[in-house]
């Protein structure tokens, strides 16, 4: 029912072009587009889906601006004067660190003049064959769903795929070391999710770790973690869609909104258009309310 609901609200706001209503609503409020930013959180990008993101990448591109996790960071230093771009901004971010994101994703984005933000899961990162599949299963995609056929679903990238897309422009961050519930974790496991695995990432590539993903829910996050995170990392993306305003809003509550590479042209153009985000608005105040507590 929910997904017949979510299908028809969907269809009726993209077949009254309410969609490209809201996105010229939004670009207005956000007047000169300087520091606000829609971050994107995608997870795989298998070879069937490229012809699709390509699609959806270029819809993007008309729209909005690209822009490359450096240019995100350099946002927040509030000494230098915001930019002017002529269309929002939007940041490309990926989460578990699957090699699909290595082979599709990354030189989509390099051809359109853009890099990427890969959160990965270092223990995930290097496994092969039956241990890949069995971690994803196990760690990752915990819906007790059959594995599926093609390798390509739960294949990781290695170390030196890291450390080539940061030699590439992109950047990585840290999606914790196992892909804990970071909500059920002691003081010590907490320390080894959150600091061990930018340690780790750290060792790959060569480069500071500045920002951090928590997996699950908008709600798999606690204050003791939050604290952890904010001492060892620079920024902290959430999973509860939003759009960001890098002048205001606080680098360790970063709004991301989930849109994959397989949605149909209609399911991104409404996730883009921000139409979802008053659905979120009591999630987002809760979260702030947490991390200011
Ligand atoms: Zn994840």
């Amino acid at each position: 029912m929910k997904r017949f609901l979510r299908t028809s609200l969907i269809r009726a706001v993209t077949s009254l072009n309410l969609d490209e209503m809201m996105l010229r609503y939004q670009s207005r409020r956000a007047g000169g587009h300087g520091p606000v930013v829609q971050v994107v959180g995608m997870h795989e990008t298998l070879q069937e889906d490229a012809e699709r993101l390509r699609r959806q990448l270029e819809w993007v591109e008309k729209r909005f601006t690209f822009i490359s996790p450096e240019t995100f960071f350099g946002l927040w230093d509030h000494t230098r004067t915001p930019p002017n771009w002529s269309k929002p901004a939007v940041l490309v971010t990926f989460d578990d660190g699957r090699e699909s994101n290595y082979t599709v994703a990354a030189p989509m984005l390099e051809s359109l003049g853009t890099r990427g933000l890969f959160f990965v899961v270092p223990e995930f990162i290097g496994l092969t064959g039956s241990d890949a599949r069995d971690f994803y299963y196990s760690n990752i995609d915990i819906r007790g769903l059959a594995p599926a056929e093609s390798e390509e679903q739960w294949t990781p990238m290695n170390a030196d795929q890291l450390a080539d897309l940061m030699r590439r422009g992109h950047s990585v961050g840290n999606h914790t070391l196992s892909h804990a519930r970071l909500s059920d974790l002691s003081i010590s496991q907490l320390r080894d999710e959150v600091e061990g695995g930018s340690e780790k990432i750290a060792s790959w590539t060569q480069g500071p770790v500045e920002a951090f993903a928590w997996p699950y829910s908008w709600s798999e996050i606690t204050r003791q973690s939050w604290d952890l995170i904010r001492a060892t990392h620079r920024f902290c993306f959430s999973p509860c869609p939003g759009t960001t305003d890098c002048s205001s809003d606080s680098p360790y509550l970063i709004w991301r909104t989930e849109i994959e590479a397989y949605y149909s042209t209609a399911e991104y153009r409404f996730m883009y258009s921000g139409a979802i985000n008053p659905v979120w608005a009591g999630r987002r105040r809760r979260l702030q309310s947490m991390l200011n507590a």
